[in-house]
């Protein structure tokens, strides 16, 4: 069966562009390995990630990840059956700087700053759809 997974976590220290090329440079190596795919953004010290693919192998996935110390506060934000992915170019894409996609991420926010523990099921999704057509990714 296939799902999707979102959550949100916060930075638990001020990383440095290097941190976050590791991070991807793993997700891209293990989850092309069991057929994740998905798309990371950090904004305003605030990770947001979509997993897709088998549930159990997200499921294992998000486990692992929770134990990573580089973050905390992890929140499921929304957890979903699909009927395809999305993210089919990337085991694991990341969105360009919080700058460079500004007016995307100001469009799906309340307020001035992005803060994804707030957003519905329904905002997030529409949010993923829209940055996999239209915003800035990490090459
Ligand atoms: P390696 O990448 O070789 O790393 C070895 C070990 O060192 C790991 O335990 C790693 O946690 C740790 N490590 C490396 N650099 C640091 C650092 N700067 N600070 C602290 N510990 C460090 N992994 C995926 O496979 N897929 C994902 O989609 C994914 N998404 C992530 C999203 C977020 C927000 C974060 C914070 C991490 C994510 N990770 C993801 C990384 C994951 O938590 C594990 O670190 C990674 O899966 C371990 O891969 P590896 O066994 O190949 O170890």
């Amino acid at each position: 069966m296939l799902i999707q997974l979102t959550y949100a976590s916060r930075t638990s220290k001020t990383l440095v562009p290097e941190d976050l090329k590791n991070i991807l440079a793993s997700s891209q190596r293990n989850n092309a390995r069991v057929g994740v795919t998905g798309a990371l953004c950090l904004a305003n010290g605030i990770f947001l990630q979509q997993l897709e693919g088998d549930r159990t192998a997200v499921s294992l996935l998000y486990h692992r990840i929770l134990l990573d110390p580089r973050h905390r506060d992890p929140a499921i934000l929304d957890f979903a059956e699909i009927a395809s992915r999305k993210f089919t170019q990337w085991s694991m894409g990341s969105l360009a700087s919080l700058e460079s996609n500004r007016a995307i991420y100001l469009k799906y926010s309340r307020s001035a700053s992005f803060d994804p523990y707030t957003m519905s099921p329904t905002t997030l999704r529409a949010f993923f759809d829209e940055i996999m057509h239209n915003a800035a990714w990490v090459s």
